[in-house]
């Protein structure tokens, strides 16, 4: 099996790549974030080991943006510092596990067992409200079995909605999922996706599902 391991400490690369060839992995890596980014785009591995802290890009944003491109493989955050906050952050765009450092290599190696016997959520993730299904492998969005073309940041904005179904998403977050950074200048733009959304997937409708929540956001319900 392949695995990225995206991390700016040479040493700890160099390390890392012995241990994990000695256990019978193929090891690519990466020294930033950019880079990293980059490689996870292009290739397919089997799990990523991610640093938090990273030059040019950080893990939290290298994460974020994967999810936001539907790229699921696993990944392990690593990360010297140790706060409560990160941990949360990290799992909150999307590593799967989390890890201080420094820390033992027996303990990688059992996280990387746990992490690879999870079923994969790669294969058909399908989400429904109503007679709104988006199949999340297909990549694809249909009302009361008709389909419905989204731009990509209409189907991200679907998307996120959906992840968290029946629960009230902020502007923020939203905007944060979409756009993946610098979400302060994109609130206008944000009410004029959501405009184009309501109109191609409630328009004509009976029942709307795209609830605004006053004072919060948005939410997906019948
Ligand atoms: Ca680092």
């Amino acid at each position: 099996m392949n695995i990225l391991v995206i991390e700016d400490e040479q040493k700890l690369v160099d390390i890392l790549k012995k241990a994990l060839t000695k256990q019978g992995y193929t090891v690519d890596t990466a020294l930033d974030g950019k880079k990293g980014l980059e490689k996870a785009l292009k290739n397919s591995y089997g799990l990523i080991i991610l640093d938090l802290m990273l030059p040019k890009k950080d893990g939290k944003e290298v994460c974020r943006e994967l999810r936001n491109r539907q790229i699921h493989t696993p990944i392990i955050m690593l990360t010297a510092l140790g706060l409560l906050e990160d941990k949360i952050h990290g799992l909150d765009v999307g590593a799967d596990d989390y890890l201080l450092k420094p820390f033992e290599m027996n303990e990688l190696f059992a996280r990387i067992r746990a992490l690879l016997r999870r079923p994969k959520v790669t294969d058909t993730l399908i989400y429904k409200v109503g007679d709104l299904v988006m199949d999340t492998k297909a990549h694809e969005v249909t009302r009361a079995g008709k389909r419905i073309a989204l731009t990509p940041k209409e189907y991200r904005i679907l998307d996120t909605l959906l992840r968290q179904k029946g629960g009230a998403i902020t502007r923020d977050e939203l905007i944060r999922e979409a756009w993946g950074q610098d979400f302060k200048e994109e609130n206008h733009e944000l009410n004029v996706h959501i405009r184009y959304l309501r109109n191609k997937i409630d328009k004509g409708q009976k029942k709307a599902l795209v609830h605004t929540v006053r004072g919060v956001g948005y939410t997906i319900k019948e």
